[in-house]
């Protein structure tokens, strides 16, 4: 039994990877036949157009990209908030705020990020921009965390097709980590870390699955999931706020392949973790950041979840059991139109 260790550069962890674990390869079953077919406007959905939300709000009749602030949030804006202080001297306390959020992609109810078109897609990226300058902007605001959890798997029942935002007095770890070893590597080697990962991609290639001018798709050499995907710019910046509108466009058209192939490959809603990795905005120095953003798919087939366990919870680290590069060949072999739109 050999396994290896891949360094993640940007966690500063290890992912064992141990191939031989994997059952039986994929031989084919779609999960498609089994999809029920979904009205593109739900009466009962808190997100469509119109609908009164569950803290008694109505939805406008919204017909593009849609903004609201959460009315159950995760965070409390109530800054002057007393905690109690934490008992004993080991354990510690402050208090978390900041301000959550909703993106609805689309007034339709049944499409998902995959089906709009690019130019949608493209809307949807500056709204991702605006909301990150907007919110970052916030006094004592030191992290602005846009994300997608998309299907059932990771706990999202409702298919309207949204995002969340969780702007806080705080920064969440990955993120923090990312822009301590990103600046250190700078300050080391006077490179930009995320762009020797980039060179390295683009030098090896087996794990590239698109790219234009100016943004580039591929599965990292260290991926922890099967599915693992970073999309970004080629050029750095901290944040979408710095990218330039070509390179915004050109980004928003990779964002897109990237999705439609997801789906295409079991023919199903693709379910998976969508973070945006952008610079805390703490005022801080983050020159070695660069802005992505990275897809963490929980499945390794259409009904086989990857489960995290002893490895993962128990241990703290992944243990991978597929091939980034058979499995970026995979991806790369599909088709770039939407399954659905071909039928
Ligand atoms: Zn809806």
């Amino acid at each position: 039994m050999v396994w290896e260790q891949r360094w993640h550069p940007l966690r500063e962890e290890w992912v064992i990877v141990a191939t031989h674990r994997q059952d039986r390869p994929w031989t084919g079953e779609m999960a498609s036949s089994s999809s029920e077919e979904i009205a593109d406007f739900d009466p009962d959905c808190y997100l469509c157009p119109g609908n009164t939300r569950i803290g008694g709000n109505q939805n406008p009749n919204y017909e593009q990209v849609f903004v609201f602030d959460n009315d159950l949030p995760c965070v409390a804006q109530d800054v002057n908030r007393e905690l109690e202080p934490a008992p004993g001297d080991v354990n510690r306390n402050k208090p978390a705020y900041g301000v959550a959020r909703v993106v609805c992609y689309s007034p339709k109810h049944n499409l998902s990020l995959a089906e709009l078109d690019d130019h949608e897609v493209e809307t949807l990226v500056r709204t991702w921009r605006q909301q990150y300058i907007e919110l970052g902007n916030y006094p004592k605001i030191s992290h602005v965390l846009i994300f997608e959890n998309r299907g059932k798997v990771v706990g999202v029942s409702n298919p309207h097709p949204h995002c969340q935002i969780y702007a806080t007095n705080f920064v969440f770890k990955h993120i923090a980590t990312e822009a301590r070893v990103s600046q250190n590597y700078l300050a080391e080697t006077g490179r930009i870390l995320f762009r020797d990962i980039i060179a390295a991609e683009k030098e090896d290639a087996k794990r590239v699955i698109c790219e234009n001018d100016s943004a580039i798709a591929f599965i990292p050499y260290f991926a922890r999931y099967a599915y693992e995907i970073f999309v970004a710019p080629k050029t750095t910046c901290a944040s979408l706020a710095n990218l330039s509108d070509d390179e915004l466009r050109d980004f928003a058209k990779i964002l897109k392949q990237v999705l439609v192939k997801f789906d295409n490959l079991w023919q199903m809603p693709f379910p998976y973790v969508m973070p945006l990795h952008q610079a805390p905005t703490d005022g801080g120095d983050y020159s070695g950041f660069h802005f992505h953003i990275e897809f963490h798919p929980p499945l390794r087939k259409p009904n086989l979840l990857k489960y995290l366990a002893g490895p993962e919870i128990g241990g703290g680290n992944f243990l991978s059991d597929t091939s980034p590069d058979e499995k970026a060949a995979e991806l790369r072999s599909l088709p770039d139109v939407h399954y659905k739109s071909t039928a």
